[in-house]
């Protein structure tokens, strides 16, 4: 059972020293119950304290690492059946399939659009992030080979190691090195020689059941042998079943805290269907409803596009707005003779401004004040986006040297701060720009420096 802030603060050593980075043991208790940060940051707690908090306060779904550094990527972690009453933690891992069954040109277009197909979108890089490889030959050479071959052609790609025979795995997971792949598959045949590699290499483990029962005996079967870092998949191969393994097991562990199904399920739209079209269907019904990673069987940007989109909408934080960075963005290759533009951080209105500018072809300045993600009109009301801030950013954001004119062209509903703003900023003249963004291509082409 989850622990409340009080119970973690009888724990600590309350020293109230601040080595945690939070001013108090209280507070540090709390983010802990919270999930907000790990016990481990407190350096005065013991091991076995450590333990004790940290098995209590760990989220329900088990989060789990793949790859290593900075580049490694996080799947489960999830404390939440729906996103509305907290967040989801981390976005499905997309990945492609490629087996020693593919000849040389099948897989080398899917490592090509692995690392080709990639958007930003709302300043986000979106992509897809595992690629699993599939030992199809039982046949260790050709599988290290493959395995060998993904993990210099695709340097950030998350492997994922499919084979079914535990020796073969070995090898490939040596190969792997410090870029930890997760295994594929512990099953009833197998679940000692893959506990066994799991250990040896230090990889997290997949367990595939034939149903939701024979998973649970499998997991159950792993954690009584020490194993924390698993997988699952249930075994379903139609939308329907795996859809509702998925569901069942996300709410066995949120709502029951049923340790058994307290992982990230990995489900295979490309063993679904042999139709792109569907099997993407089935990817975004998966995406929605739980999966940790799904596996295509290739990467289209039709398909891949809509999919990562569809993850970017449901793993954003609700209670957090998307912010960009406060700065002075050129667009279009400005001079010192182009329009100098401002607005607010709030990632949509930056990206539907700075398109629309773009559109434009026409060359400028876009100043993005930092409002803490709160749209124009709103900053304003809430104090955030004032003459006086607006003033004291334009002076340190060095736009004065980038041009030779003095003209400031601000939103449109923003128009009755016109005169404060000329006051804050004497020299500049304040230029009301249109309302809508839709506008700004018009408006900017007839644009001239006021004399
Ligand atoms: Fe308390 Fe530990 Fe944080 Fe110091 S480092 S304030 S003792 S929780």
């Amino acid at each position: 059972m989850a622990l409340t802030g009080i119970q973690i603060l009888k724990m600590l050593p309350k020293k109230n020293c601040g080595e945690c980075g939070i001013p108090t043991c209280l507070a540090f208790a709390m983010k802990v119950a919270a999930g907000q940060v790990e016990i481990g940051e407190c350096p005065y707690v013991s091991d076995e304290v450590k333990e004790q908090i940290g098995e209590a306060s760990a989220p329900p779904i088990r989060a789990l690492k793949l790859g290593s550094g900075d580049d490694a990527m996080s799947i489960g972690g999830e404390t939440c059946l729906y996103r509305h009453e907290k967040r989801f933690e981390n976005p499905t891992g997309i990945g492609v399939l490629v087996s020693t069954e593919m000849s040389d040109a099948d897989i080398d277009g899917r490592i090509e659009r692995f690392n080709k197909l990639r958007y930003e979108r709302v300043g986000v890089l979106m992509k897809a992030d595992c690629i699993a490889v599939k030992d199809a030959k039982n046949d260790a050479g050709s599988f290290k080979a493959l395995t060998e071959k993904v993990l210099a052609g695709a340097a950030d790609a998350k492997l994922i190691l499919m084979s079914e025979s535990a020796a073969n795995l070995a090898e490939a997971a040596a190969a792997c090195g410090e870029r930890k792949a997760l295994l594929y598959a512990a099953t009833d045949a197998n679940a000692d020689d893959m506990s066994k590699v799991a250990k040896d290499t230090d990889c997290p483990l997949t367990v595939k059941g034939s149903n939701l029962d024979n998973t649970v005996a499998l997991t159950e079967k792993l954690i009584a042998a020490g194993h924390k870092d698993l997988a699952i998949d249930t075994g379903a191969r139609t939308i329907r079943a795996a859809f509702e393994d998925n569901v069942v097991a996300r709410k066995s562990a949120v709502k029951d805290k049923y340790k058994p199904l307290g992982f990230s399920t990995v489900n295979f739209p490309c063993e679904m269907t042999d139709d792109p079209l569907l099997e993407a269907m089935i990817a975004s019904v998966m995406i929605a409803k739980y999966a940790g990673i799904v596996i295509l069987s290739d990467l289209q940007g039709d398909i891949l596009f809509p999919l990562l989109l569809e993850r970017l909408n449901i793993f954003t934080d609700p209670q957090r707005p998307m912010v960009v960075q406060e700065d002075v963005y050129n667009i279009n290759g400005p001079d010192e003779n182009s329009p100098v533009l401002i607005t607010c951080n709030f990632s949509l209105t930056y990206f539907i401004v700075s398109g629309e500018i773009e559109g434009s072809k026409v060359p400028s300045w876009l100043l993005i004040k930092d409002t803490e993600g709160l749209s124009v009109l709103t900053a304003w009301a809430a104090g955030k986006f004032g003459a006086d801030m607006i003033a004291t950013f334009m002076k340190k954001s060095g736009i004065e040297d980038k041009v030779k004119h003095r003209e400031l062209i601000i939103p449109g509903y923003l128009a009755s701060m016109k005169g404060e703003l000329e006051e804050e900023l004497p020299g500049w003249t304040i230029t009301i720009g249109p309302r809508e963004a839709g506008h700004l291509p018009a408006f900017l082409k007839e644009w001239k420096p006021a004399a």
